[in-house]
């Protein structure tokens, strides 16, 4: 164990590029956003507009691209993503967009915007450009990208059968009846849509080209035709949706009649002034063999070629269109993508995760893609484009595929990011992931524990320019991530720690030690003014209830938690994983420990195996990693009792018991805080003021318990509080969107 002399005489840890570089960043102050906080901008040379430093093969990825009448300053993309964010909160979806602009992305796009009430995913949240009282709030998300020289694009959407049209209740629309239930993500319900008829098809094609006009009024300078993800337009696209016997069903050239129309109806509405893009889902069409081409998809795109300005394309279901990393390498679209460029003349953007320059620059290179298309990169780094083309590659917060972002459009609010904390919350808390304001006072920050939400805070509070120690009892700093990314497919995740040490180690002004326990005479003793516990969280023993709580302890020998995984313990086989966390780990001991070669079964009380898991697109593929490795799966189960031989569990509706043999259980349930450090000295008041320490508090799991954007947000939170005014630290956004006048209750 560490001790204060330990801490004091132990040299800075050495990591890999060099501890005390001094970060030469010349600050300045400027306002942003109206908001009132006090930013520190990064020096002259920095800005965009003068790149010495920019690493010369990645030259092409900042030349413009032409996209109808429409030029985009740069090869990146912002492809069309959902943010959670609506005509109900406008400036901070502006704020959100034109961040990504400012951080030089050429074009920038809206998420869903719907063309009509016949397209209304309610309650998930979705924009509209349904009348002319839209326009408004669009247009200040035009006027925000714009100001940064970037390119606004609107991926104008109507969803077919696979929206619900619960407010609206209109019947949906498809080609044939056929119900998309997109049953891989499990969005229920239970209205089965009409079969368009001809003036059906009109209406749909009409209400585009309306809102096209109004798009245009907005001022975007791209619209978007939506032929992918189960949407409209695919399900005329794909004969397994399209069973018609009319012009519009049957041959691929009739099923792409369609989407023909609506492109060539928008073209013809705003093709003078605005890029016309179809964005195109083509994995089960490569999949289906076409009698003239290699398949349906090069049948499709060979018949559309030269018709829109730009092809974007993708996958068809979000899960492996947006793959977790757990199970998606960056650049996984590629096998179905690849072909497009060889059959049309016009650019290709598309997605894959990217985050390295150098595979950014082999796409273009290779003849794959035109435009580096983002969405998760985007939103971990906004300023990943600006950051390559001033040479700071090592700055990019790389997205580490855990796919929270999609769990809070599933959750319906704005996005969350683990990797970026900012997200969301530029212009309601006035947060930019770049600046930050300069320190209140000369107060000392000690963080206790180096875990994600301790290296944040740290990170944060040494941007803002304040004096940071962060010490952690562990040989290597990073949390709970030093166990975790050491599990199956959670390589990735070592983004989070890896990019908040090397960016702590740039910096004059943090120290760091590793091996150091504190206790409270060692808190009293270091001089600090301010402090963070950050000690984490621990894993209980806790049993579930039939009461759907946690409850009891199964506290006796060959009973374990993830806990005595990372401390090194490997439980003797078989093992039973006993999840009712329901996030990823149980599913991921799971599959390591049958890597490890013992007989592994999984029990749940849940209905899936890692249900949560279904918010982040990954629950499909925990059940096929699953199987694989030959875990028996049991749901909706009760863990009641063990015998060292065999684990006692029982159906947790109808009592059916259910014998599952084990030597040893691994409960991944309840999680507490480890808070008793901050308990103890809450209760010293007289000795913290006679240290002269003005604060504790505590940060990430030590406060609650949570998943990894939860220890981030907060660490970040925190530091971001440390001196602030209160009232600057939230504002409340309100819809533009002018009432129509008319009645308030309308009579029959
Ligand atoms: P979070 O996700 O909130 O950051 P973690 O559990 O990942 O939490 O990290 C908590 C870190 O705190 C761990 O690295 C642990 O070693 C460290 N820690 C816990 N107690 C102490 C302590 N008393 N002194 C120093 N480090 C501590
Ligand atoms: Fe990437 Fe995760 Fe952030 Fe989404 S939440 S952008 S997957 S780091």
């Amino acid at each position: 164990m560490g001790s204060l002399a330990a801490l004091v005489h132990k040299p800075r840890v050495r990591l890999p590029l060099g501890f005390g570089h001094s970060f030469q960043s010349g600050i300045r102050s400027i306002q942003l956003m109206g908001c009132g906080a006090y930013v520190e901008e990064i020096d002259k040379y920095r800005a965009i507009g003068e790149y010495p430093s920019m690493n010369q093969n990645y030259k092409c990825l900042f030349e413009p691209v032409t996209i109808g009448p429409v030029t985009a300053p740069n090869r990146f993309y912002q492809v069309p993503h959902a943010s959670g964010m609506t005509e109900a909160n406008p400036r901070v979806r502006a704020a959100f967009r034109a961040v990504k602009a400012e951080g030089g992305w050429g074009v920038v796009s809206t998420g869903a915007v719907s063309t009509h009430p016949s397209s209304d995913d309610s309650p998930l949240p979705f924009a509209r450009l349904w009348d002319d009282n839209d326009i408004r709030s669009h247009a200040m998300t035009c006027d925000a990208i714009h100001q940064h020289g970037s390119l606004a694009a609107v991926e104008l959407w109507h969803g077919g059968a696979a929206v619900m049209n619960r407010t609206s209740r209109i019947a949906p629309y498809s080609p044939s009846g056929i119900p998309w239930l997109a049953t891989h993500v499990g969005f229920m319900g239970n209205q089965r849509p009409r079969i368009m008829d001809k003036q059906d098809i009109r209406d749909v094609i009409d209400w585009q080209v309306a809102a096209a006009k109004r798009a245009r009024s907005a001022g975007f300078d791209i619209v978007y035709i939506y032929a992918g993800m189960g949407y409209l337009g695919y399900e005329f696209l794909l004969e397994e949706y399209n069973h018609r016997s009319d012009a519009y069903g049957g041959s691929v050239e009739n099923r792409v009649r369609f989407v023909r129309e609506l492109i060539e109806a928008t073209k013809d509405a705003v093709g003078n002034d605005c890029g016309v893009a179809l964005r195109i889902s083509l994995e089960e069409l490569r999949a289906k063999a076409s009698e003239h081409y290699e398949s349906e998809a090069h049948e499709v795109v060979t018949l559309l070629s030269g018709l829109p300005d730009l092809w974007d394309v993708k996958m068809d279901s979000s899960p492996t269109d947006c793959g977790a990393s757990r199970f998606c390498a960056e650049g996984s679209h590629e096998p179905v993508i690849d072909f497009v460029k060889q059959v049309t003349d016009k650019p290709v953007v598309g997605v894959g995760r990217f985050t390295s320059p150098d595979t950014m620059v082999s796409q273009i290179k290779r003849g794959i893609l035109d435009l580096i298309g983002g969405a998760r990169p985007s939103i971990a780094d906004p300023f990943l484009p600006r950051k390559i083309r001033e040479g700071r590659e090592d700055e990019i917060r790389e997205c580490i595929g855990c796919n929270i972002c999609i769990s809070s459009w599933h959750d319906g609010v704005p996005v969350r990011c683990t990797q970026n904390a900012t997200a969301g919350e530029e212009w309601r808390k006035g947060w930019h992931p770049e600046k930050f304001a300069a320190p209140g006072s000369d107060d000392r920050i000690l963080i206790v524990g180096g875990g994600p939400a301790g290296l944040e805070a740290g990170l944060i509070a040494a941007r803002r320019g304040y004096q940071v120690t962060i010490a952690d009892k562990a040989v290597t700093l990073g949390g709970r991530l030093v166990f975790e990314t050491s599990l199956p497919g959670l390589k990735t995740w070592n983004r989070v720690h890896d990019y908040r040490l090397y960016a702590l180690q740039q910096m004059g002004n943090v120290d760091l030690y590793t091996e150091s326990e504190l206790g409270v005479e060692e808190i009293l003793a270091l001089d600090h003014q301010r402090v963070a516990i950050a000690t984490g969280s621990h894993w209980t023993r806790a049993l579930y209830s039939s009461l759907e709580i946690p409850q009891g302890a199964m506290e006796q020998p060959g009973v374990y938690t993830p806990d005595d995984l990372a401390a090194g313990i490997t439980p003797q086989g078989p093992v039973l994983i006993y999840d009712f966390d329901n996030y990823y780990l149980g599913g991921v001991i799971a599959e390591s420990l049958a890597e490890q070669g013992l007989q592994v079964s999984y029990a749940t009380p849940a209905g899936h195996a890692s249900a949560w898991t279904i918010m982040t697109n990954e629950q499909p593929f925990v059940h096929q990693a699953l199987y694989k490795h030959n875990v028996q799966i049991t749901t909706q189960a009760l863990l009641n009792s063990f015998d060292g031989e065999q684990a006692q569990l029982s159906n947790i509706f109808t009592g059916e018991a259910l014998p599952i043999a084990a030597r040893s259980i691994v409960i991944v349930g309840l999680r507490l805080p480890n808070d008793e450090l901050y308990q103890t000295l809450t209760t010293r008041q007289d000795e913290l003021e006679a240290a002269g320490i003005k604060s504790v508090d505590r940060i990430g799991d030590a406060l609650a318990a949570g998943a990894l954007v939860h220890a981030v947000y907060s660490g970040h939170s925190y530091a971001r509080q440390l001196d602030a005014p209160a009232d600057e630290l939230y504002l409340r956004d309100i819809p533009v969107a002018q009432v129509p006048p008319g009645p308030v209750i309308q009579s029959s």
